[in-house]
Order: structure tokens, then C-alpha cells, then sequence
């Protein structure tokens, strides 16, 4: 954002604090995959106040409290939205070329898009939704390694998600967990509970915060647009479908979203043609992304090849993880088809895995096969269509790599 809009949120207070790594753990914690990898810890609050002072400061209106309703739908096309005034209840409308969802996990609009001859992606199975509830804790002594972030894998604590600690300080800690929407989610925080009381870092430390809500964990809708409509961030599912993490990938999301409506504004066409750049150019297609921006703003192909590693883990129970973890999955593997990069281990390295993989051999059949999906879905979104015509066709091809992962997925 520094770069391309010359926004500097280092400033302002809404950093907290820098961890330096990431270090994924097994479910039984014997294997750990360290990865060098920085993030910033934000105060939520203050950061989106300064993000709004800066919309203001560029001309955006606020409409504070107020609720957005539905889509006002004129001749096939989006063309503005009914709203309620939260104090009063009265209800107005607005209107405008392009309406944008970024309304997050639970869209005001985009289920409501009822057009003719659209190709927009509307609905989000349950089974592909998740709820997360995390505390800002207090603790009583500081942590021995501050500056590591902990995901922890777990059939046992989180029944097919897994928990994570984030250090936000010293002695500040972000604890929460995730897990699919068709587990068993009204105990998410008897769940949490469990961990903190088996784990002694917890003793005698207190709240400042806590909260939970309902996340979209899977690939990004296959479609974005429709005729003056445009969804981003949580309610297009712009989301990391492992991890639930979504704000970098939200804003990343933002930035591309209004490039193209800036563009389809001065080129007068608010069609779903018009709009449809922010399908291609999400996906990350090589020849036409923009030169100065980073790679991790494309983020439709990574996320699609970790949605099928979500799907393939959710089902898969703890011993077989703690036996992948301990012989076959590395760090290098996991950060390359996070990232949407093809693993191709030397021939040695796979006879090694090969070797230790012997009395679980299916276990790694299986594995191989997901790999493969992995790297073939990738491909398969850097040829995302230029144009909506040839997306029926597309869509059949992913359709068929989501068949194949549900197979060896049960
Ligand atoms: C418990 C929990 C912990 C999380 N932790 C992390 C984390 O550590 N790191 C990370 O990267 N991500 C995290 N996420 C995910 C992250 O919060 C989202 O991916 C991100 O906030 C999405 O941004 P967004 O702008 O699309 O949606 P949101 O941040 O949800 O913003 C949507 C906005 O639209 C408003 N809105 C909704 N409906 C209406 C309506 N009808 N009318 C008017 N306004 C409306 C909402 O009030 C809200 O202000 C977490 C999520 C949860 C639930």
C-alpha cells in the first residue's frame, strides 16, 4: 500500500508489534516446520479508523450506521442499493454505476444477485464455511520465544481445524481457533478452554478481549462480477482457506477491485464484460499483472491449490498427519504449494521419502495425487478466460479437479 498508494500504515499506531516467524506443528507436536516469514500484528481498531480518515481525506462519503438492505436491480443490471438508517429506520436509496460487496463473511448482496445471463458465483456451501473465536490474553510471565507465531494442527483439540498463538508483546498473546462449520462449532470456546488449561504458559492470565465470527474457508468465488457488481474480501471468499487469514488478502483484493472499476468507469462499461478484468487479474495471470505490485496481492491461484490441501486435511485424521508431518511433508514443500509453486524434490530426496514411507504407502499415494492437483489447479487459474464466454467451459475443467480431490479426500 506504501508503494502503490502511498499509504504508510507503519505510522499512526496501527502495528503492534512484528513477529518474525511462523512455526506449523503436528498434532502430537513431535514435528515442527519452522518458516522465516514476517507479520504484523494490528490493532484492528486503529487501523481501520486510519484506513477511513484516509478514505475521507480522498472524497469518500460516510454513511455511519447505516445498513445495507438490497441491490436495487434495473434492466439486468445492479444499479444502486436500498439502505436503512440505523437510528432512525427510515429507508433510502443510492445510486451509483458499480456496487461493491465488501460487506465480509456474511454478504449483504452478493447471494442476492438474481440476473439474467450472469456468470457470477453466488452461494458458499456450509461445509466450506468456518467459525473462529480467539482472546487477547494477559500473561503472567513473558513468553520464552516472542517473536514465533504457532499454528497448531489438531483432530483432538480442534476437531479438523486446528488453533493458533500469535504473541502480540512479551507477554500479550492472541489464542484462537478454527474449525469447519459442520463440526462441532457451538463449543468453540470449551474447546479453547481445554487448550489453555493444558498448557502452562496459560496459568494466571487474563483477557482483554475476545470475540469470534463466522469465516468463508475456500477458494475465491469462481466468479467476482456482474453487470454493474463487483464482490471483495470475505464476501468473494478472498480468504486463506487453510488458515482463515484474510485481512492482507482482503486488502490485496480491495486494490485490484477498484483499479478496475476506476477503469471501467472512464471506459463506460459497468457490464460483467467490463468488470471482468478482476477475475483474471485476481487469479494472477503472468502476462498481464501489474509490474510493481508484489506477487502476494494475486492471490487466486495460491489459495485455490491450499483449498484443496484444506479439504484433503480436514478428513484425514491425526495419526496419518503425525506420520505426513514426520516423513514427507516439509517446510520447503508446505511454503512452495502454499504459494501455488510446483514442488519437484530431487530424485534422491523422493527415493528418501519413499524409503520412510514404506508401511504407509497409500497414505503417500495419496499425498502425491493431492500434490499434483495442487500444481494442476494452479496452471489451470493462470489460464482463467479473458472473457466471460469461454468461463462455462473453464469451469468444467476446475469442477473435474474438485471431483478427483473429494475422491481421494474420504
Ligand atoms: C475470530 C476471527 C479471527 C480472525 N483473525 C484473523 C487474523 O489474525 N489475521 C487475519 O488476516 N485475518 C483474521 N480473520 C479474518 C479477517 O477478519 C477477515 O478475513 C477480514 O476482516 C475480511 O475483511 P473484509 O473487509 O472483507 O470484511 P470485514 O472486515 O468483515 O468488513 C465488512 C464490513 O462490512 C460491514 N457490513 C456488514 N454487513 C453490512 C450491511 N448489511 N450494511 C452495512 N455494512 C455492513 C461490517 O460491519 C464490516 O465493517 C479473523 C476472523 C475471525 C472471525
Amino acid at each position: 500500500m506504501k508503494k502503490t498508494l502511498d499509504l504508510d500504515y507503519s505510522k499512526n499506531k496501527s502495528i503492534n508489534y512484528i513477529i518474525d516467524n511462523i512455526n506449523t506443528y503436528s498434532p502430537d507436536k513431535k514435528t515442527v516446520m519452522e518458516t522465516k516469514y514476517r507479520c504484523a500484528m494490528i490493532n484492528r481498531h486503529r487501523f481501520g479508523q486510519n484506513l477511513l480518515k484516509d478514505a475521507l481525506k480522498e472524497g469518500c462519503r460516510l454513511y455511519d450506521a447505516t445498513i445495507c438492505v438490497e441491490p436495487i436491480i434495473n434492466d439486468n443490471y445492479v444499479c444502486g442499493i436500498k439502505v436503512r438508517d440505523g437510528k432512525t429506520g427510515k429507508t433510502s436509496t443510492l445510486n451509483s454505476r458499480i456496487v461493491v460487496d465488501a460487506s465480509g463473511a456474511i454478504p449483504a448482496l452478493r447471494n442476492k444477485i438474481k440476473l439474467n445471463n450472469s456468470h457470477i458465483d453466488t452461494m458458499i456451501d456450509e461445509s466450506d464455511e468456518s467459525f473462529s473465536y480467539r482472546e487477547i490474553r494477559k500473561l503472567k510471565r513473558p513468553l520464552y520465544d516472542p517473536k514465533t507465531a504457532k499454528i497448531f494442527m489438531s483432530g483432538t483439540y480442534a476437531h479438523g481445524g486446528y488453533y493458533w498463538y500469535f504473541p502480540e508483546s512479551r507477554d500479550i498473546i492472541n489464542i484462537g481457533i478454527g474449525i469447519p462449520r459442520d463440526k462441532e462449532t457451538y463449543k468453540l470456546k470449551e474447546m479453547l478452554k481445554t487448550i489453555m488449561d493444558d498448557d502452562p504458559i496459560f496459568e494466571g492470565s487474563k483477557v482483554i478481549t475476545a470475540g469470534g465470527g463466522m469465516l468463508p474457508t475456500r477458494r475465491h468465488m469462481d466468479s467476482l462480477v456482474a453487470n454493474g457488481f463487483m464482490c471483495a474480501g470475505d464476501s468473494a471468499s478472498q480468504i486463506n482457506p487453510v488458515t482463515g487469514g484474510g485481512i492482507a488478502l482482503s486488502m490485496g483484493a480491495g486494490l485490484i477491485c477498484a483499479d478496475v472499476a476506476v477503469h471501467a468507469i472512464k471506459e463506460d462499461d459497468v457490464s460483467e464484460a467490463g468488470l471482468w478484468r478482476f477475475n483474471y487479474l485476481y487469479c494472477g495471470r503472468k502476462d498481464i499483472r501489474w509490474k510493481d505490485i508484489k506477487d502476494y496481492v494475486y492471490d487466486g491461484a495460491p489459495n485455490a491449490a491450499s483449498d484443496l490441501l484444506r479439504i484433503f486435511s480436514k478428513n484425514i485424521e491425526d495419526r496419518s498427519l503425525n506420520f505426513a508431518f514426520k516423513n514427507f511433508i516439509d517446510t520447503t514443500m508446505l511454503a512452495k504449494v502454499s504459494y501455488g509453486h510446483s514442488h519437484n524434490p530431487t530424485f534422491s530426496k523422493k527415493m528418501k521419502i519413499l524409503l520412510k514411507s514404506l508401511p504407509r504407502l497409500p497414505l503417500l499415494i495419496r499425498f502425491t495425487h493431492l500434490m499434483r492437483l495442487m500444481d494442476k489447479i494452479k496452471r489451470l487459474y493462470m489460464i482463467y478466460p479473458k472473457t466471460p464466454d469461454a468461463f462455462p467451459e473453464w469451469k468444467k475443467r476446475l469442477d473435474a479437479i474438485y471431483d478427483e480431490v473429494y475422491k481421494i479426500s474420504k
